[in-house]
């Protein structure tokens, strides 16, 4: 069998990134095969570490576009995308992207026990109980024997237990979009050929992600600014100095330059109109902090 190929992703893709007027959020998840993650997870590829940055930022953008009035749920949320961001791509938590993704399928994969999610391993507790309102209540939720919650939101607290309230939207759109690229990746193994045809997310350097992709904030007509949020600027600095070339691809930061937009020089952040970056002895910096990051690295006295 072939190693397999990591199938196109593309936020045009209306089966993975529909345009709904309200966010499509599965109320639990279908069985798939953990083995089969396994063997999409570890394929030798030389540009998978930016197939999984841009998959995460896709996902962590197409949701936050339907939470952008609602702060909390954006700020949590993005914890969580750069959590996901630490396990797929940079693989410095305790816990492994296979032991997570086993992790969310057993919190997530029989619907909300009731409204008060209670993130324990509702696998294991199907077993046990009668899935209706009143026995939820006889739950022992100090249980420490069911680790999924722990691995996804941390120790059983009032604080955690509030925040997965605010995350799990998140992360059941992620695992859904992932559920699908598994089953075309399945298909390609099956069939020895690629299911869609499209650009590239890995490797073109005409990929372009949609408007989605990040929040916007527009003023007037032509007006438009990027909002920077701690999931943007995370990922930014991950990939500095290229990071908005992973989040928007390298022909739309070259569009960019060619009209005359620069990028800060610490961190690589990009202008959004010309001149929007002020200037010190020749150095272009987003912020004062990014201003004296480079004036140390290059050793300046004032
Ligand atoms: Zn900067």
């Amino acid at each position: 069998m072939s190693n397999g190929k990591l199938p196109i992703v593309s936020m045009e893709d209306e089966e993975l990134f529909p345009k709904d007027s309200v966010l499509n959020v599965p109320q639990a998840l279908p069985p798939f095969s953990f083995a089969l993650f396994e063997q999409l997870y570890n394929i030798t590829d030389e540009n998978k570490t930016i197939w999984w940055s841009r998959l995460i930022i896709s996902v962590r953008g197409y949701v936050a576009n339907y939470f952008k009035n609602e702060e909390q749920k954006l700020f949590l949320n993005d914890d969580a995308f750069i959590l996901l961001h630490k396990i797929f791509v940079e693989k410095t938590e305790p816990s492994s992207a296979i032991q997570f993704v086993e992790a969310l399928y057993n919190l997530f994969c029989i619907p909300y026990l009731a409204d008060g999610f209670i993130y324990k391993d509702q696998l294991r507790l199907s077993t046990n109980i009668q899935l209706n309102d009143e026995d939820v209540s006889i739950i022992n939720v100090d249980d420490t024997r069911f680790r999924s919650g722990e691995i996804v939101f941390g120790k059983f607290n009032e604080t955690n237990s509030a925040i997965a309230s605010y995350q799990k939207d998140g992360y059941l759109v992620f695992m859904k979009i992932l559920i699908i690229l598994l089953n075309t990746f399945a298909f390609q193994l099956k069939e020895g050929k690629e299911k869609k045809k499209g650009i590239r997310f890995d490797i073109d350097n005409e990929w372009q992600p949609d408007d989605r992709v990040v929040l916007y904030q527009q003023f007037f007509t032509g007006n438009r600014t990027w909002l920077l949020y701690d999931f943007d600027r995370y990922i930014i600095n991950f990939h500095r100095p290229n990071g908005v070339c992973v989040i928007f691809g390298r022909s739309y930061v070259e569009k960019k330059k060619r009209n005359n937009c620069h990028l800060c020089e610490a961190c690589g952040m990009l202008e959004q109109q010309p001149f929007q970056f002020p200037i010190f002895r020749n150095i272009k910096f987003c912020t004062e902090n990014c201003l004296s990051n480079l004036l140390e690295e290059r050793n300046i006295t004032l």
